[in-house]
């Protein structure tokens, strides 16, 4: 392609407004422009390296044994509330009406869509397991829409739904996924990491996300230093702690003014935080709910949401809410008589003597102790695990490293088969609900990950299996050398000859601004025809992480590279 004819707007300043290298690259390098928040128009390089990336994903599942379909971005509500999930969605979930007031959403997943595919056409038990994908346009109408094509609100999305008859052949479906999942990242040459994780609003039980490693990660991953444990910190758990020990002192109540965070507190009693304890006050279904964390801990709200009875999405009681039902500000409250129902987390469950809010403002206790002076019968874990703490098999210590999720496979259950009632008959003719599966990759969210894990400080550094082109022929002076024009087209032809996809800088620019958009776009490849290096029949030759151009005759130029 002629790099004239191509819509390559690079920029040579740093975009105003983008925070993460990736978001600025695609930018700079003419991959993206922006329609309006979360909405991105693709242009001719970025879309080729979109394309390299829907052809891997496509022939991995495919050698997986999946089946490519396609279905409408536009869902009829209909469905979503066959699961109770028009009600349960947020705001996430964009709905409107069309001209017969009938209502429709924007699909953010496809879950219902397919499901209702399955029980219309797959009858028997022998037509499965089945397996089906799509790669298709997503809407999710996200709070906070950053990071550019990394947290959009209209996105390319890889989705997947698997149907199998029983847990076992499930397994089996999950770990291809998985295998196949690792396959596709390992052929884009990514750092990634599988961990377990949250299952969110699609609902199911167990699930691994794969994370791209990389600084600018919106995700912080817990891994072990030794084992294979690794989880995403909404979902990771620590090994449970030592016994406690007995207790050694008498409950004392200290005045502790203006003492209102762990930090405070501690620093006027002269305890470490860890032997004080956190007193949280969120709603739930029949009234406050305390929860009780260790002073150097922090309250993971993904799990705390969970906890039976405490009301999702979590919500902190009011400071009024606080004071009606305990008579005291938030910064004293302590499970020594604490009127609610309180849930402790194990960690905080297994310290004695420690230092608590006593109810009374101004108030702290010390030598408090569970049992004792405090209920501690209602315990589970609802806190961040931290780095140094125990993995959960025992097997060394937990670290932390941050991630982009670019892909998440879950196990459903019957959790949609069951209620959209997408039976099939089994051996014996009787009704089987099959176990279903589903499996999504965030295609556009990967040319960023790519791009953060691949850059320099000049521009992209693109894996030779993405890059939109493999070879820059940069040609130095082309309109004006007719030498340097045969043998740009020279080598272009040869290219395309031997399927070696090629740009031919065949501008009239400056050379320093034909290298600086090479180094931004940054195909693996370059070679740079001029007329000095012409006349001994040479063009120059460098890859892009390379930055020592060597001479090498025109002839053996495209044999090198291939
Ligand atoms: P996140 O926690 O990042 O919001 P999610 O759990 O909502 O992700 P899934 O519903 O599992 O995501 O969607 C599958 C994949 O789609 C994700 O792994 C991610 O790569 C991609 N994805 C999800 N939301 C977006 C978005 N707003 N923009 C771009 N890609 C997205
Ligand atoms: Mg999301």
């Amino acid at each position: 392609m002629r790099q004239s004819q191509l819509l390559i707007p690079t920029l040579k300043e740093m975009p105003a407004d983008a925070d993460v290298v990736s978001h600025q690259l695609m930018l700079r390098a003419g991959l993206i422009r922006q329609v309006a928040s979360g909405l991105y128009t693709w242009l001719p390089l970025g879309l080729a390296v979109l394309r390299k990336i829907e052809r891997i994903i496509r022939e991995e599942l495919t050698r997986s044994g999946a089946q490519e379909v396609l279905m409408p971005v536009v869902q009829p509500a209909e469905l979503w509330e066959e699961t109770g999930r028009w009600k349960k969605m947020g705001p996430e979930l964009l709905r409107m009406r069309d001209r017969h007031e009938r209502e429709f959403c924007l699909g953010p997943t496809h879950e219902e869509v397919i499901t209702d595919l399955f029980r219309r056409e797959i009858q028997s038990y022998r037509q499965l397991p089945c397996n089906f994908f799509q790669i298709q346009t997503k809407f999710r109408d996200e709070i906070r829409p950053r990071f550019g094509v990394m947290r959009a609100r209209e996105f390319t999305m890889k989705d997947g739904y698997s149907f199998d008859t029983d847990q076992a052949s499930f397994d089996l479906t999950y770990r291809e996924m998985y295998d196949c999942y690792s396959r596709i990242l390992t052929r884009m040459e990514l750092d990634f990491r599988a961990v377990e994780a949250d299952t969110g609003n699609i609902g199911g039980s167990n699930s691994h996300e794969f994370h791209v490693l990389a600084e600018s990660g919106e995700d912080t991953i817990a891994y072990a230093t030794e084992g294979d444990y690794a989880a995403n910190l909404e979902k990771a758990v620590a090994a449970p702690p030592a016994p406690r020990p007995a207790a050694g002192q008498a409950l004392a109540e200290v005045a502790t003014p203006r003492a209102t965070t762990i930090a405070q507190v501690a620093d006027q009693l002269n305890v470490p935080a860890s032997r004080c304890i956190k007193t949280l006050v969120v709603e739930g279904d029949t009234g406050p709910v305390a929860l009780v964390l260790r002073g150097d801990h922090d309250l993971n709200e993904i799990k705390a949401e969970k906890l039976d009875g405490v009301a999702s999405p979590l919500t902190f009681a009011s400071e009024t809410a606080i004071l009606g039902a305990l008579n005291c500000k938030p910064g004293s409250i302590g499970p020594v008589n604490l009127p609610i129902r309180t849930i402790v987390d194990p960690e905080a469950a297994a310290i004695a003597d420690f230092v608590c809010g006593a109810n009374r403002d101004g108030y702290h206790f010390t030598g408090a102790n569970w049992n004792r002076d405090a209920d501690a019968t209602d315990v589970r874990d609802m806190r961040n695990v931290c780095p140094g703490d125990k993995a959960p098999d025992g097997q060394g210590e937990l670290l932390f490293l941050r991630g982009i999720e670019v892909g998440h496979i879950f196990q459903l259950g019957t959790v949609y088969s069951e209620p959209m009632q997408a039976n099939v008959l089994d051996r014996d003719g009787n009704t089987l609900t099959p176990i279903m599966g589903c499996y999504g990759m965030g295609v556009t969210r990967l040319v960023a990950a790519i791009i953060e894990q691949n850059h320099d400080q000049h521009g992209i550094t693109w894996p030779e299996p993405l890059a939109p082109f493999a070879v820059h022929i940069v040609a130095l002076n082309y309109a004006k050398s007719e030498a340097v024009r045969s043998a740009a087209h020279e080598l272009l032809a040869r290219c395309l000859d031997e399927d070696v996809e090629a740009l031919l800088d065949d501008r009239d620019e400056r050379p320093g601004v034909k290298f600086a958009d090479a180094d931004l776009i940054g195909a693996p490849h370059r070679i740079v025809v001029g007329e000095r290096s012409l006349k001994e029949g040479n063009v120059e030759y460098r890859t892009r992480v390379s930055r020592d151009p060597q001479p090498v005759p025109l002839s053996e130029v495209l044999a090198r590279l291939t």
